[in-house]
């Protein structure tokens, strides 16, 4: 062991912050995803790159986290946009396909929340809904709908049980699973809550851990990603440079 923390990349959003001298672009990412990444034991870093600037991003960090944000742009699932999907944001979806793709090509664990399941799910040749009526979006940190979690799962291997209560504020979820996907836990409704990869180490959520309270799911994914990113820092190639 090199004792080294593994760098756990978040991807963030884009939006404007107005102050006394203007309105001017932000690229930021949630302190919840900060804080349970760091509470895990993981060193939390932003991925503000460019879309061009993935792959050498990937060779920097040891675990990948796709954060919630705006809607998947259904051109990269062959749809036309619902009038109720939200506008895209090119660039955005741009850099996270490539770091999706980059990460499970090079072996790095990778953990999905919202919009994160939906954009792994796309990335991977799936498809999503535009548009479900499931959401409960005045609670956004109290759980509003079980999910149900199937044994085989590696998500079983990781919060051990077979029904979790989750928040829920989403409005997309996944319609076809990606080739190399499986589902791993579903709502009452129906709705997927939950993909992992068939050979990958992929986990991915439709609700939010990191804005959930303490007894819920959140503590175990968080530290599943930081677990496989440690392994990862220890057996990558080539290997990540002295401290
Ligand atoms: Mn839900």
């Amino acid at each position: 062991m090199s004792g080294r923390l593994p760098v756990i990349g978040m991807t963030c959003f884009n939006d404007s912050w107005v102050f006394d001298c203007g309105t001017w672009p932000i690229k930021a990412v949630e302190a919840e995803y900060v804080r349970a990444v760091a509470d895990a034991g993981g060193l939390p870093v932003m991925l503000a790159g460019r879309p061009t600037q993935a792959m050498a991003l990937l060779e920097r960090i040891d675990g990948l986290l796709m954060t919630g944000g705006v809607d998947v742009n259904p051109v990269h699932y062959g749809e036309a946009r619902d009038p109720r999907t939200g506008p895209p944001d090119v660039e955005r979806d741009a850099y996270e396909i490539a770091l999706v793709r980059g990460a499970i090509a090079a072996g790095i664990p990778v953990l999905g929340i919202c919009r994160g399941i939906q954009l792994i799910n796309v990335a991977l040749g799936g498809t999503l809904h535009q548009h479900v009526e499931h959401a409960v979006k005045d609670k956004p940190t109290i759980p509003v709908h079980d999910v149900e979690v199937l044994e085989a799962s590696r998500l079983f291997g990781v919060v051990g049980r077979h029904r979790l209560q989750v928040n829920s504020l989403h409005h997309q979820c996944v319609k076809e699973v990606a080739p190399s996907l499986r589902t791993s836990a579903s709502a009452p409704d129906g709705v997927v809550e939950a993909v992992e990869g068939l050979d990958s180490p992929v986990l991915a959520v439709q609700w939010h851990p990191e804005m959930q309270q303490v007894g819920t799911s959140a503590p175990e994914l968080f530290t599943w990603l930081v677990e496989e990113s440690s392994n990862y820092l220890q057996h990558r190639w080539p290997p990540a440079a002295p401290a």
